[in-house]
C-alpha cells in the first residue's frame, strides 16, 4: 500500500494538435464532446500499475472481455469547475474515491490506493485546465470508470481491469421542472441485490419502465421498494427529498440510504447543509401513501431529485396509480430554492467553505 503522500509516476502522452478550438462554450452537447486527453491505469498480475494520461480516444478489446457479457463495471460522476478565485475546484472528491471503493467491493473489484485515484485525476484535470468552461453554470464532468478487460468467457471475478477517467465539457443545465410516475410494477433494487453500487446494470434495466412511463406522458419514475411498492425510494438517478409543512413544523424528508437506495453525495451535502441552516430534516422510510395524503391535504410544499448533474431538479407533478397530482409551483419552494442558493454560494467560493468541501486542482 502507498503512503498517503506518495506520489505516483504517470506517464504522460500529450495530444499533437487540441481540439479545443472547436469548442463552442455557449452551445456543448451534453456528453458528447470530449477532452483531450484521460487518464488510465491497469490491473494485472494482481496489482494497479501503469499509469498514463494519453490522448482521448478508441480502446482496443477482445470481444470475450467479461465487461461485455457479465458487466463487472462501475462508474463515478463528478464535476470541476471555474469559482469566483478563477481557481479550477472540485466538490468532495474523496467521497467519490470512498463511493466507487464500495462498489468496487460489492461487485468483486479489486480496490486501488487513493493516491491513485486522486493523482490521476487532479493530474488530467490539470492537463485539461482549459477545458474547464468559465460561463456561468457550465462545467467539465468527470466520469472515473473500471471494467473487467480480461480476455476469458468464464464466470468469475476477471484478472484484469482498466480504470480510465475521461472528462466532457458540459454547458449551463437548466434543469426543466419534470413530471414523474410513481412505478409499482417494475423494480430497480432490491433487498440484497447491486442497487447501492453505481453499476451499469442498474442503469440498463431501468431503461424499459422509464421508456413506458415516457410513452404515459412523464419524464422519469420515482422507484419503490421491491417487496410492497409501499415505500419511495428514489426518482429516476437521482436521490429524493420532499419538504412538509403543516403550518406548525416545516420538515425535509428522505428515504435512509441502505442496501437499495444509491448514496449520493449531493443527498449527504444537502442534509448536512441542510440542518446547518437550521431546517428539521428526517431520513427515514416515506410511503407513497404518506406523500399522496400530504398531496391532498395540501401540506406537501416541496418534491425535488438531488444529484450531481442538477444539484436539484424540481419534481413538477407526480402520478400515483393512475392519478396526476400538480404539485406547488417552483417560485413558492423556499427550502430547495434556499439550499441550492446556499450550495452554489459554497462552490463558487462566494461564502466560506464551512464544511471544507472544496478542493483545488
Ligand atoms: C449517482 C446516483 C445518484 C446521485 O449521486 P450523487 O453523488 O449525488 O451524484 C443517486 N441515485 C443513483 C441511482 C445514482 O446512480
Amino acid at each position: 500500500m502507498l503512503s498517503t503522500d506518495t506520489n505516483i509516476y504517470i506517464d504522460v502522452q500529450s495530444i499533437e494538435n487540441s481540439r479545443i478550438s472547436s469548442l463552442d462554450e455557449n452551445n456543448i452537447p451534453f456528453g458528447r464532446v470530449f477532452s483531450d486527453h484521460m487518464f488510465i491505469a491497469d490491473y494485472k498480475d494482481g496489482s494497479w500499475t501503469d499509469f498514463k494520461i494519453v490522448p482521448y480516444g478508441n480502446l482496443s478489446l477482445s470481444p470475450s472481455a467479461a465487461t461485455l457479457h457479465y458487466s463487472q463495471t462501475i462508474f463515478e460522476g463528478m464535476k470541476a469547475f471555474y469559482n469566483t478565485k478563477d481557481e479550477v475546484v472540485l466538490f468532495r472528491p474523496e467521497e467519490n474515491y470512498k463511493r466507487l471503493m464500495r462498489s468496487c467491493e460489492r461487485m468483486c473489484i479489486p480496490k486501488m490506493d487513493k493516491e491513485i485515484f486522486m493523482q490521476g485525476l487532479k493530474k488530467l484535470i490539470d492537463i485539461d485546465r482549459k477545458w474547464v468552461p468559465k460561463s456561468e453554470g457550465s462545467s467539465l464532468y468527470i466520469r472515473p470508470f473500471i471494467f473487467a478487460s480480461e480476455e476469458f468467457l468464464g464466470v468469475r471475478p476477471a484478472e484484469e481491469y482498466k480504470f480510465i477517467i475521461f472528462t466532457c465539457p458540459v454547458g449551463t443545465y437548466y434543469a426543466e421542472p419534470v413530471r414523474v410516475k410513481v412505478e409499482t410494477k417494475f423494480v430497480r433494487a432490491a433487498s440484497g441485490g447491486v442497487g447501492n453500487a453505481k453499476t451499469g446494470g442498474n442503469y440498463a434495466a431501468a431503461l424499459y419502465p422509464a421508456k413506458i412511463a415516457q410513452e404515459e406522458g412523464y419524464h422519469q419514475l420515482i422507484w419503490t421498494d421491491a417487496k410492497e411498492h409501499k415505500y419511495i425510494e428514489e426518482s429516476g438517478t437521482m436521490n429524493i427529498m420532499f419538504v412538509i409543512d403543516d403550518g406548525n413544523n416545516r420538515k425535509i424528508i428522505t428515504p435512509p440510504t441502505g442496501n437499495t437506495i444509491l448514496e449520493g453525495i449531493t443527498r449527504q451535502s444537502l442534509i448536512l447543509l441542510a440542518k446547518d441552516l437550521g431546517y428539521e430534516v428526517e431520513e427515514r422510510p416515506v410511503s407513497v401513501a404518506e406523500i399522496e395524503e400530504a398531496i391532498k391535504n395540501k401540506t406537501l410544499k416541496e418534491a425535488f431529485g438531488v444529484g450531481t448533474a442538477a444539484v436539484i431538479s424540481q419534481i413538477i407533478l407526480i402520478g400515483i396509480e393512475g392519478n396526476d397530482y400538480d404539485l406547488p409551483a417552483i417560485e413558492t419552494r423556499k427550502v430547495s430554492n434556499h439550499l441550492l442558493k446556499e450550495l452554489k454560494a459554497i462552490r463558487s467560493a462566494e461564502i466560506e467553505d464551512r464544511f471544507e468541501w472544496m478542493e483545488k486542482v
